[in-house]
């Protein structure tokens, strides 16, 4: 779960609500005049005019009237919940109320199904958001927080496997399809988007006019130049087990292939792995070819490809 998606601001009149949620209660106002419920939180209700609705526990069974997948983060903070599974629920007394589905796959959502709340801890602090889930889930096991992504440095092995950058066989046996583990990972925000921007020149507003994105780029958002990305892999600690010595010289040679497979939206986490994809003894020196593939924490597909194309020479 990222640490900057915005929060439920209470105020003096919905105050009530947010308390309910953290005892895991959940409370709607009913008019003492006509009995109406009223949700969202009002100071009079919309029917009588009546002041001051008092506050009811109900039992929050409900049913889905309506419902729409995102596939496209509403801010890039929700990136990590995609597709954001976002409804319009009605609770038994007939209010309505905007929330997110959990615990459900695509498939298993209909349109008139009941459901039953959870009280989804979303920090440290007892904050709860109200979210729903069928009733065959088991709402409780949903309540707990998300499992929060380890940001620390990935673990590199202290006793990383030395290779000698002559040594033809060790090299060849570090070839491999497999990938390595992830990387530590690092936030990609707009400051550092601006700023890469003022370096490079590139200042097209798909990457610095966050309004203009908003309305009218694919991305609901500003995403980070593809370079930007490229170049942060430097402070992305790959889990490579292995060092390569015996060299004087390590020589960023190129890259065989380069690609931009996925954008990463400013607000976004990154993390890399790679793997050796060959390795070459030639008269330049020791030419080893590391596939890098930085992605999006929690996205399968990868937002660069580098064949990145090192050299070593004694
Ligand atoms: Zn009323």
């Amino acid at each position: 779960m990222s640490n900057n998606k915005p929060m439920p601001v209470a105020t003096e009149i919905s105050a009530p609500f947010w308390e309910g949620l953290k005892a895991r209660r959940l409370l709607v106002q009913q008019c003492g005049g006509c009995a109406q419920w009223l949700f969202y939180p009002r100071r009079h209700c919309p029917a009588c005019l009546a002041p001051d609705p008092a506050w009811r526990k109900v039992s929050g069974q409900a049913t889905l009237y309506s419902y729409t997948l995102t596939r496209i983060p509403t801010l890039p903070d929700f990136i990590d919940e995609m597709p954001q599974k976002l409804a319009v629920v009605e609770l038994a007394e007939g209010v309505r109320v905007n929330t997110t589905l959990v615990g459900l796959e695509e498939d298993q959502i209909r349109i008139g199904m009941p459901l039953q709340p959870v009280f989804a801890q979303v920090d440290g602090k007892g904050t709860r958001l109200l979210r729903f889930t069928g009733l065959a889930q088991d709402a409780a096991a949903l309540e707990a927080a998300p499992v929060v992504e380890a940001v620390a440095p990935a673990e590199v092995p202290d006793n990383r496997l030395q290779v000698d950058c002559q040594d033809q066989a060790a090299l060849q046996a570090l070839v491999s399809e497999q990938y390595s583990g992830w990387s530590n990972s690092l936030l990609v925000d707009q400051a550092l988007i601006d700023a890469f921007a003022e370096l490079s020149g590139d200042d097209y507003w798909i990457h610095t006019d966050p309004e203009r994105a908003r309305r009218s780029s694919p991305f609901g958002g500003t995403i980070a130049h593809g370079a930007l990305v490229q170049v942060l892999q430097s402070r992305l600690k790959l889990a490579l087990g292995f060092e390569i010595t015996g060299f004087t010289t390590q020589i960023n040679y190129g890259s065989d292939r380069l690609r931009f497979p996925a954008p990463v939206p400013a607000g976004s986490r990154i993390h890399a792995r790679a793997r050796v994809k060959a390795v070459e003894l030639n008269q330049r020196g020791t030419q080893m070819t590391l596939e890098i593939n930085i992605h999006v924490v929690g996205q399968e597909r990868p937002s660069v490809i580098n064949d990145l194309v090192i050299l070593y020479q004694r």
